[in-house]
Order: structure tokens, then C-alpha cells, then sequence
């Protein structure tokens, strides 16, 4: 055999085809529709604004979330860190939630990037109500820090992918206006949440300042989020886009994919609730874990070991049968439908779940 070969063999012997793949609904591999749109696409420079799918999908971006803008970015990060940029300015605060992606998940840039702190506020289930925030605000004093910006999550991804209803948006957006601060969402699964809701994505984001959606989670494009606001807004998170590297030329081999993953894949995303909430079912009796089925609302399933420490062993424990998940700390794992993984590939999932937690 020559080394290429065995080089491309190796290679294929680590890719996930052929795992049950529960890791994340980032996974996704682009549909084959969306591959034909991609292949299909009008393209010009976006950075000159002559991208034409580009300039399609912000257009629909902004027209489905009642917006009058839209900026396709590479990564909810990039969108979410532009979104703080735009709202803060350096020495301030941001309320959140203690477990939110912009607090863990995205290398420190509120500090490094705008200048600001966190004031984490922990929520139980990730719902965080106007009676957490309320307290945690400060007003520009000569002693403290003020706070610059609330941002929430909806779904929230670390308490399990749970949903904040609009009812409790509702009195959050009417005491930050009142109050005068801006309210930022990050919205990587809204279509999730709107899904579960069943309430519109303009309706449930209506009354935030700016909304970062992903593309490419479990609507299944390849690269992209969105960040939806007013057309100032996002005009100067055009240039913040720029300053950041985020400037992409032909960038509408990637929008055509973005744009099905808009219109057609959210009606869809119930099938992945489905199937969370059949894995969470088939586990949940075990007792060597703790799930808590009020949590499972969307297409994550997160639960405990009651032996600390023992996350990782499972995870590897699994991934030697042909099911790849991952942990949350040290004591949590996580598993996420999507797309590519059917009900009977969960249902395959869960049997071996079962027999391997049993060994624990
Ligand atoms: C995935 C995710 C993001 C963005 O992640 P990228 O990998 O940068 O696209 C932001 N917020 C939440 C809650 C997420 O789950």
C-alpha cells in the first residue's frame, strides 16, 4: 500500500460517517439542494456590496424577522462580538445568563475586543425574567461599573436547549427601554425556539435591539449567521464586520446554501424536538443519571451522572459502539438531534445509551 493511501485510509478511519453523530447540530453537512443552489450561484464581491445571493439572503433575513437590515457573518461568534461592539462602549457591564455562549464560549472578546465585564446572573432552566436582571443593573455612578447591554439566549444552550417564552421577553424588553439599555439576543437556535413556541421568529425577537441567528446549525448550511437590526445598526456592523476580518468576497456560494437553510429547513426542525425528546424518554428512568424532562424543549438533551466525574468515560465508551456526544463539565453529557441523525439512528443511540450508562 502506498503511504497515500494509507495516509487517506487513516483519514477515513476518523471521520464521523458512519457514527451516530450527536455531538452538535453543527455537524450538519449541507443538503443536497442546498449543494446544487451552491454550485448554481450568482456571485459578484461583497465587500463592494456586489454579492447578489448576499445581498438575497440579508434581504430575507431582515424581511422574516421584520427588520430593515441583515449581515451575513461567518460565525455566530463574529455576530454575537459585533453586536456587543455596536452597543457597548469600554468599562461597562453586560447582563447575562451565569452558562451563556458569550461568557464561555467565545475566548473572552467582550474583554478583549469591547472592553467589558460580565454580570453573569444565574437563571434556573437558562430563563432568565426580568426579576434577575432588574437587581444586577447599574446605573453610571462614580463607584461602578454601568451596565452597557443585556443579552439573552434564546434557546439556551448550556440548561439544555430550554426555551424562554415571549410573555417573559415581554416585561424584560419594556423595563430595559424604559431603563434606556440595549437588549441584544443571541439567537444561534431561535428557529428552535419559534418552533417550540410555535410564535413567529419577528414576534419572538421583536423587541431586541439585534438578533444573531446561525445557518449553520440545525438548518444545515455549511458556513453563516446572521445578524438582524436597524439599518444604522447594521450598517456600522458592516465596518466592525471588516475590522474583525470578516470581510468575504464571493461570498455567495455560501448565502445560497444560507438562503434554503432560511426559507425551507425551520419548518423541519420539530422531527429533531422529537427525537431529543425520545432519547430523553428512553434514558431518563436510569438511575445513574439525572435528566430533568422539563428541560428537554427543543433538539438538546443534557444530563447528570450521579458518580462525579465520569462524563468523559461515557463519552469515549460510546464512541467505541458508534455514538459520538460530548460532555458538559466534568459530570454532564450532551447530546443534540439534527438532520442527519433519523429516528431510527436514535433509536439505536438510546439502546446503546441504555446498556452503557448501565455499566457504569
Ligand atoms: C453555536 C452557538 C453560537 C455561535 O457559534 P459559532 O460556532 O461561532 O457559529 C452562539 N451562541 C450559541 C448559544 C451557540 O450555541
Amino acid at each position: 500500500m502506498s503511504t497515500e493511501t494509507e495516509r487517506r485510509d487513516e483519514v477515513l478511519s476518523q471521520s464521523p460517517v458512519g457514527f451516530i453523530d450527536l455531538r452538535s447540530d453543527t455537524v450538519t453537512r449541507p443538503t443536497k439542494a442546498m449543494r446544487s443552489a451552491m454550485a448554481a450561484a450568482e456571485v459578484g464581491d461583497d465587500v463592494y456590496g456586489e454579492d447578489p445571493t448576499v445581498n438575497l439572503l440579508e434581504a430575507s433575513a431582515a424581511q422574516i424577522f421584520g427588520r430593515e437590515a441583515a449581515l451575513f457573518v461567518p460565525t455566530g461568534t463574529m455576530g454575537n462580538q459585533i453586536a456587543i461592539r455596536l452597543h457597548t462602549q469600554p468599562g461597562q457591564e453586560i447582563i447575562c445568563e451565569s452558562r451563556a455562549h458569550i461568557v464561555d464560549w467565545e475566548m473572552a472578546m467582550a474583554a478583549a475586543f469591547s472592553g467589558c465585564q460580565f454580570r453573569a446572573v444565574a437563571a434556573e432552566r437558562g430563563i432568565v425574567t426580568w426579576k434577575h436582571i432588574e437587581p444586577a443593573i447599574k446605573r453610571p455612578t462614580f463607584n461602578n461599573a454601568p451596565t452597557g447591554l443585556i443579552s439573552l439566549e434564546n434557546s439556551h444552550n448550556m440548561a439544555g436547549g430550554t426555551v424562554t417564552p415571549l410573555a417573559v421577553f415581554g416585561e424584560i424588553w419594556n423595563g430595559a427601554h424604559e431603563m434606556g439599555i440595549p437588549l441584544h439576543l443571541d439567537g444561534a437556535r431561535i428557529f428552535n425556539a419559534s418552533v417550540a413556541l410555535n410564535v413567529p421568529v419577528a414576534v419572538l425577537t421583536s423587541g431586541f435591539n439585534t438578533v444573531m441567528f446561525c445557518l449553520s446549525k440545525g438548518l444545515c448550511a455549511p458556513v453563516g449567521s446572521m445578524l438582524v437590526g436597524s439599518r444604522k445598526v447594521i450598517e456600522r456592523g458592516r465596518m466592525v464586520r471588516k475590522a474583525l476580518g470578516g470581510g468575504m468576497r464571493q461570498a455567495g456560494v455560501l448565502a445560497a446554501a444560507g438562503l434554503i437553510a432560511l426559507e425551507e429547513m425551520p419548518k423541519r426542525l420539530a422531527d429533531d424536538h422529537a427525537n431529543a425528546r425520545y432519547l430523553a424518554e428512553r434514558l431518563s428512568g436510569l438511575p445513574q443519571i439525572e435528566l430533568d424532562l422539563l428541560t428537554v424543549q427543543t433538539n438538546i438533551v443534557i444530563f447528570g451522572l450521579k458518580e462525579r466525574g465520569k462524563a468523559e468515560e461515557l463519552v469515549l465508551r460510546l464512541k467505541q459502539r458508534g455514538v459520538l456526544c460530548g460532555t458538559v463539565g466534568r459530570n454532564s453529557v450532551r447530546f443534540v438531534t439534527h438532520h442527519d441523525v433519523d429516528r431510527a439512528a436514535c433509536e439505536e443511540a438510546a439502546r446503546i445509551a441504555v446498556e452503557e450508562i448501565g455499566k457504569l
